[in-house]
């Protein structure tokens, strides 16, 4: 077949990456048809293996080995970078990151000749500051993308420069930066997955017979809160990589609703037919809560007979205690709209989505 644009995907089986990894090559994909290339270090699992896409096993933290998979790919049009790597520091993470961005960059930009455009994808912590300076350093809610820099070391921010850089030496490559908040999405991959490590809490919580308590502020339970459906993030990526009016700006990326907690705990319930805890006062933590579960989570795998998972892949839990563990502030998403993306998810219908394909995928019961 002809294809009209060649897809690069960065962490094809990350929470986005395996959206992508459907989404693209759908035939009424604005842009296409596209052909997929689809990169990530591990063996390709069995619920990415459906999507019809090139998948390439290649480390991009290693040059040599990103230089001689990846200048191959001299047919790719557009690269959707959708990865990162999580060090200790942000010091750190800025120079991993960055390093593994320039790898990619330095592999496809001189041989890919009708490179068009880049997506890169980075998010609301560029309002929030680092996750070792979470709540300290934020601007005021909501974040609009026209706000500064804040004045610390931010991955992000060295990702953009990097971005901004490159296209700039490169003739008629464009870009565009996106900013989703908490991604509701689905990958047993991803470094960190909200939906899927509660769909894991719950699954322990009615196996043990006890009441999923809610580990999070009362901000969190109480307050308005937002998502990024991950299916819409594809979306948007989709969007600014064909729409001229989208070229070389950066948008956040959010469902358009607001949710409480209080009220999707009750989903939660429902669907996994466990008692729904209150809120009780602060100080819960999954990270407590649920530590040494792993024998118990490999006991429930093997008594349901789901897809084989290690508890450490599938429940991310300081993740799910740092988003609930602080308002979420939101963002908005005028910018989108005024060029042209009106595109939205009601935040309960994409939370049920993604917990049917849990169960579909047999990663929880
Ligand atoms: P995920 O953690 O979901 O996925 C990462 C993907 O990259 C996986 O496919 C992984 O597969 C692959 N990968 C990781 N390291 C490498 C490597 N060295 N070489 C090749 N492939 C690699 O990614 P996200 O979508 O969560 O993250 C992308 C960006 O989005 C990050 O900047 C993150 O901060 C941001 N973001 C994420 C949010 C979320 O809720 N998840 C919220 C807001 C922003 P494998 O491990 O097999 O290599």
């Amino acid at each position: 077949p002809k294809y009209e644009s060649v897809a690069l995907v960065i962490g094809v089986t990350g929470i986005v990456g395996n959206s992508l990894a459907e989404i693209l090559p759908l035939s009424d994909t604005p842009g296409g048809p596209w052909k997929v290339y689809g990169v990530a270090r591990r063996p390709r699992p069995a619920w990415n293996a459906d999507h019809p896409i090139e998948y390439i096993q290649c480390d991009i933290s290693d040059s040599d080995e990103t230089q001689s998979k990846l200048s191959q790919l001299t047919d790719v049009t557009h690269i959707f970078y959708v990865t990162w790597s999580n060090r200790p520091t942000e010091a750190e993470n800025c120079e991993i990151n960055g390093k593994m961005f320039r790898n990619v960059l330095n592999a496809v930009i001189p041989n890919a000749v009708d490179l068009r455009h880049v997506c890169l994808q980075t998010g609301r912590k560029h309002y929030l500051g680092p996750f070792e300076l979470y709540g300290k350093v934020a601007h005021k809610p909501p974040f609009s993308e026209d706000l500064p820099r804040l004045d610390v070391p931010n991955f992000y921010y060295t990702l953009e420069d990097i971005l901004f850089e490159e296209a700039e030496k490169k003739e008629g490559l464009t870009w565009s930066v996106h900013r989703p908040g908490n991604i509701f999405g689905f990958s047993p991959y991803s470094m960190m997955n909200l939906i899927g490590t509660l769909c894991v809490y719950a699954t322990i919580c009615k196996h043990e017979g006890v009441p999923m308590r809610f580990p999070g502020v009362k901000g969190a339970w109480e307050g308005y809160s937002d998502a990024s459906d991950a299916d819409l993030i594809a979306e948007h990526q989709i969007w600014a990589s064909v729409d001229p009016y989208a070229k070389n700006e950066v948008f956040n990326c959010s469902n358009g609703d607001v949710f409480k907690w209080m009220h999707l705990w009750k989903v939660f319930g429902e669907l996994f037919e466990v008692e729904c805890g209150d809120f009780e006062g602060e100080g819960l933590c999954l990270v407590d809560l649920m530590k040494d579960k792993g024998p118990v989570w490999d006991e429930i795998v093997k008594v349901n007979g789901l897809a084989p998972t290690k508890l450490e892949d599938v429940a991310i839990w300081w993740f799910v205690d740092m988003v609930l563990g602080i308002e979420c502030p939101l963002d908005t998403m005028n910018k989108s709209k005024e060029h042209g993306f009106l595109g939205f998810r009601n935040s309960k219908s994409s939370l049920i989505t993604w917990i049917d394909r849990m169960k579909g995928y047999k990663i929880v019961p």
